[in-house]
């Protein structure tokens, strides 16, 4: 990871696995990092010892307007900003309602854009913007609100970054596959099993190699990378569905 020395992120969903691997791994790298999560983790459980905390709902304007005026009023220029806040939405196809939809968007494509809105006037010539999507939004899911919410993040970041070039702001989006968090500590165990079966590397990530990439993106190690997804999925969406195929022929040939 290059070196953070003297910058400031604010980082979402910071209270807990990807988002707080991340406002770690960046304070540890020597940056001042603001650390926003929903009020209930009294802004933010602890992250790092020596990141801010705040209370933030992405989903809500008016709170992304606050911190703005907050940051303003200090004068805080402000280096990247990485929307890892997140929920998942299990219902599929038969089931999912109009509230699965509505809440899965608020918070996984709404909120990163509302925050790249509102913080973005408070960034300089190559501050970084990292969004966390999902393996869920370049392939079906069974999830069907979750994984539209997901497409829809790409789009936004690409969106973003092209708005956002000509002042020298870069956008981009990470794609983690299954990590191991409390997100998918709550998924079934059948979720778990499928997924590492699914990925070459065969387990699951850790947050903390999420946050490396990330790290990586908002950095000026990245200075010329914008508009663009990195997954880190242990391979799972690299295969696009070659690997049961390659598993099967690997088998046949066994028998030749
Ligand atoms: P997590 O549940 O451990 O952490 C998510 C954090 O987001 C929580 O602290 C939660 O309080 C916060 N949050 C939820 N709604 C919020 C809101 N409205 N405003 C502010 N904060 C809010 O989940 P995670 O696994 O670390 O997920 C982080 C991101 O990575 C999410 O966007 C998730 O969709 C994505 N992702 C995770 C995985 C995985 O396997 N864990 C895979 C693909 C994508």
């Amino acid at each position: 990871m290059g070196s953070h020395e003297d910058r400031t992120y604010v980082v979402t969903g910071a209270a807990s696995g990807i988002g707080a691997a991340t406002a770690a791994a960046l304070a540890a790298a020597g940056a001042r990092v603001i650390a926003a999560d929903l009020g209930r983790h009294g802004g933010g459980a602890p992250a790092a010892d020596d990141v801010e905390r705040i209370a933030l709902d992405v989903s809500a304007p008016d709170e992304w307007a606050r911190i703005a005026e907050q940051l303003t009023a200090e004068r805080t220029a402000l280096d990247g900003l990485v929307n890892a806040a997140g929920i998942t939405r299990r219902a599929r196809l038969d089931d999912a309602t109009a509230d699965d939809f509505e809440q899965a968007f608020a918070v996984n494509a709404t909120g990163p854009a509302l925050g790249i809105q509102a913080l973005a006037p408070l960034m300089r010539s190559g501050a970084s913007i990292v969004n966390v999507g999902s393996a869920a939004g370049v392939m079906a899911h069974y999830g069907i609100a979750y994984g539209a919410s997901k497409w829809a993040i790409r789009g936004i970041t690409k969106t973003a970054a092209m708005e956002l070039g000509p002042r020298g702001i870069r956008v981009n989006l990470v794609i983690p596959g299954f990590i191991a968090t409390p997100m998918t500590a709550s998924a079934p165990e059948p979720f778990r099993a499928a997924n590492l079966e699914a990925a070459p590397l065969g387990r699951a990530g850790a947050p903390e190699e999420v946050a490396a990439v990330i790290a990586h993106l908002l950095s000026p190690d990245a200075a010329f990378v914008t508009g663009t997804e990195i997954a880190v999925d242990g391979g799972l969406t690299g295969h696009g569905g070659g690997l049961p195929i390659a598993r099967s022929m690997g088998a046949a040939h066994r028998q030749d």
